[in-house]
């Protein structure tokens, strides 16, 4: 058999847990850090290498070298965030996972055909300021990332008063759903043919989620602007009733993908980000399509992922364990984007 391949992401976000599961599947794992942010990665045994870039944008300097080594890239929330989704698109070390999905994620109106294809309850999206007949609603600038850029706005005077404010800038107006915001971590197996829930969570939103401590007289005098910034993700586990129709959604998405963007369509992690109303139906805000930060939860293992793993069995560690199996079985090819000159 061909030497093991070595596990390699960019020191941010997820890479702990990405480099431990490597770690605990036996796989050698390398880590790209900035300068200025090799020194936590540093502090743990469990990483074989670090190398530092002077700054994100050096990466492809490097991308021969990771290359003749043998490395799978493990994308995660950084990697369009600090490479851009032109360096990830033409990136020539193995990438895990199909890059076909990323024009498909990067853009709304292309992720909403998708998930509305996948027959997937969506909140409603306004044309136009004029449109809007069902308040309150959500503003969502262009480009904006992490919860941060969005607006809420109750009343026709309210919303013009915001999107003069923009100056320009692009945005969609969607329709603001109230209720329980829960993240289902999935993970699509091409090893095993099946789709597996490993986790969930909900994300923690300041200052949205600190407004509910405030006596509503408070609320109405100070009339404070929700923002959505995330700063970190709990756990949470769902009534059994609803697991079925959760495994449903997932399975819907990634045959979806399968016609729309090709071969295997979508594989390894993703999550779909949900908003669950008192009527207990599932509306989805957002796909994923990587490992996500809330499952950073879950090094240890889940309530979730105990069920189909009697040891524990992080998304990180899942991915290199499908990597390893793969291998094995002389499939690696199948898991992995070689990208463009392939
Ligand atoms: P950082 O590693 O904190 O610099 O974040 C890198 C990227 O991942 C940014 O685009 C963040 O918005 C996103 N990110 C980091 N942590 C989380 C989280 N817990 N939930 C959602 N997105 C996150
Ligand atoms: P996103 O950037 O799509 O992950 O959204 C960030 C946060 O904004 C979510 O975690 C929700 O709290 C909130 N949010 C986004 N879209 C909606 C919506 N249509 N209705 C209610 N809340 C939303």
């Amino acid at each position: 058999m061909s030497r093991l391949p070595t596990i390699a992401t960019l020191g941010s976000h997820s890479a702990l847990q990405i480099l431990k599961g490597a770690r605990d599947e036996g796989l050698p794992n390398l880590v790209v850090a900035a300068a200025g942010r090799d020194a936590l990665y540093r502090r743990y045994p469990f990483i074989d290498q670090v190398r530092s870039i002077p700054r994100y944008a050096d990466f492809e300097a490097l991308e021969g070298e990771l290359s003749e080594a043998g490395c799978v890239m493990v994308p995660h929330g950084s990697f369009v965030a600090y490479l851009g989704e032109e360096v990830n698109q033409r990136m020539r070390v193995g990438y895990y996972g199909n890059r076909g999905v990323l024009r498909w994620e990067a853009d709304r109106a292309l992720q909403r055909q998708w998930l509305e294809q996948a027959e997937i309850r969506m909140p409603r999206e306004f044309k136009s300021p004029d449109a809007v007949d069902d308040w309150p609603v959500l503003i969502k600038t262009d480009g904006a990332a992490g919860g941060s850029g969005y607006f809420l706005a109750r009343t026709p005077g309210a919303l013009e008063r915001r999107l003069r404010q923009l100056d320009g800038l692009g945005y969609t107006i969607q329709h603001y759903v109230v209720g329980v915001t829960l993240y289902v971590h999935y993970f699509q197996s091409l090893v095993h043919d099946r789709l597996e829930i490993l986790s969930m969570d909900r994300r923690y939103e300041t200052n949205v989620d600190g407004l509910g401590r405030l006596p509503h007289q408070v609320q109405q005098e100070i009339d404070p602007q929700p923002s959505y910034v995330v700063v970190g993700n709990s756990p949470l586990v769902l009534r059994e009733s609803m697991l079925e129709e959760a495994y449903r959604m997932g399975e819907r998405v990634v045959e979806t993908s399968k016609a729309l963007i090709g071969g295997a369509g979508i594989w390894g992690p993703f999550c779909l980000e949900t908003i669950i109303t008192p009527d207990l139906r599932f509306h989805v805000i957002e796909i994923s399509c990587r490992i996500v930060a809330g499952t950073n939860i879950f090094v240890d293992g889940s309530p979730y992922a105990a069920l189909f793993f009697d040891e524990p069995m992080s998304t990180g560690r899942r991915i290199a364990r499908e990597i390893k199996e793969a291998h094995a079985l002389g499939r690696l090819g199948e898991l992995i984007d070689e990208g463009p000159g392939a």
